[in-house]
């Protein structure tokens, strides 16, 4: 195990096991902002802000963002601006993806030919501060047994779902025990071939990709899909690039998605730096989601035009396979819906990206 970067507060050198970690994450404005250094005026506008929306963040996660600078690009995702409260911009609303009209059967979001998913916690490591799920109500999804069987029998009754992503919140704060009988229960059903797991877990807490968890994908019939969520490669430190090779040996596809965000990974040159270093670790970008109009992340949003030109700039640069597919959702779709890149730069925004 490769040692945690000394602004780690611990004081013993050892690596904690993923729970303690998961149990340790920071959730003070104060405590952040001393951990990082920032300036002591941004504690009180964090403060107010995270009031509808908890700050979380893992130490590992806390440890690779550079001290006293307050544009870091990881920094910007986990921590709240005042701006969050500000009175949201049109089209901005508290469901954009209108999950709670899929939600009819608790745990299960269907939407998709083919797919389900099977929202198995409302819990994550980190709280993102885009989250297009800030408020998703969790609570209503933490299911009894009997709602397990229920959500089970929803994909028993259906031969035409052959694949079950476990998402979330996050589907890795599970436990292995608890994963391994869900995986059975999955596995049980015949007409389900590919289990896919939604997982921002291998990049923020890596000790969660445990020998066990391993083992109980492995043994599985079901072909397993593996979707991180990276946005900006400082995200990936050699820890995180080890666990994602672990990953990739034991034969588990591991694909990305990331979230196109204002001063974050909006830039040429963070895109492909991302989708190198996610490819030095076998991971292959999947989605590059517009960011989903939710009340209180408005200030991340990247117009699409801009982000169309930035695609056509990617797409100078990199092979094919390393080009995220840029797409959107718009309630009530059959899929996510793909923005096309246009063939020249789209005009009001020419020169923007200087290098096309
Ligand atoms: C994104 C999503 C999926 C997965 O879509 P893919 O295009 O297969 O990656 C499935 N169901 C829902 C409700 C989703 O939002
Ligand atoms: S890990 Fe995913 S679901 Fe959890 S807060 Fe971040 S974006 Fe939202």
């Amino acid at each position: 195990m490769i040692p945690q970067n000394d602004i780690i507060m611990h004081s013993s050198k050892q690596t904690s096991t993923w729970q303690q970690q998961l149990a340790d994450v920071v959730s003070g404005a104060e405590q952040l902002a001393q951990a990082l250094a920032l300036p002591a005026s941004y504690v009180q506008a964090a403060q107010t802000a995270s009031e509808g929306f908890a700050i979380r963040v893992p130490k590992a996660f806390l440890a690779r963002i550079k001290k006293g600078d307050v544009n870091d690009p990881l920094l910007r995702q986990i921590w709240p601006l005042s701006a969050e409260n500000a009175p949201p911009p049109a089209g901005f609303v508290l469901d954009p993806l209108g999950e709670a009209g899929s939600n009819k059967t608790p745990g299960i979001i269907h939407k998709y030919h083919g797919r389900v998913l099977l929202i198995t916690n409302g819990s994550c490591a980190v709280h993102c501060r885009y989250c297009f799920r800030r408020h998703f109500p969790y609570a209503d999804n933490a299911l009894s047994s009997q709602q397990w069987l229920e959500a089970l029998n929803y994909i028993k009754q259906r031969p035409e779902i052959n694949e079950v992503i476990l998402s979330g919140g996050d589907p890795l704060t599970n436990n292995d025990k608890r994963l391994q009988s869900l995986i059975h229960a999955i596995d049980d059903i015949p007409h389900v071939t590919r289990l896919r797991i939604h997982t921002r877990l291998p990049i923020v807490i890596p000790a969660r990709i445990t020998e066990q968890l391993l083992a109980n994908l492995t043994q599985s019939r079901l072909k397993i899909v593996m979707v991180v969520h990276c946005n900006h490669a400082n995200e990936i430190d050699q820890e995180v690039a080890a666990c994602l090779q672990t990953l990739y040996r034991a034969g588990i596809h591991v694909l990305n998605q990331a979230v196109l965000l204002k001063g974050i990974n909006d830039d040429l040159a963070s895109q492909v730096n991302l989708s190198e270093r996610l490819f030095d670790c076998h991971v292959l970008p999947y989605y590059l989601h517009l960011l989903d109009p939710v009340v209180g992340a408005h200030h991340f949003e990247v117009k699409q035009a801009a982000a169309q030109n930035l695609m056509l700039a990617l797409q100078g640069r990199l092979p094919g396979f390393l080009v995220p597919k840029l797409v959107r959702e718009v309630d009530g779709r059959p899929s996510k819906t793909p923005i096309i890149t246009p063939i020249t730069p789209i005009s009001s925004l020419e020169g923007e990206y200087g290098a096309i």
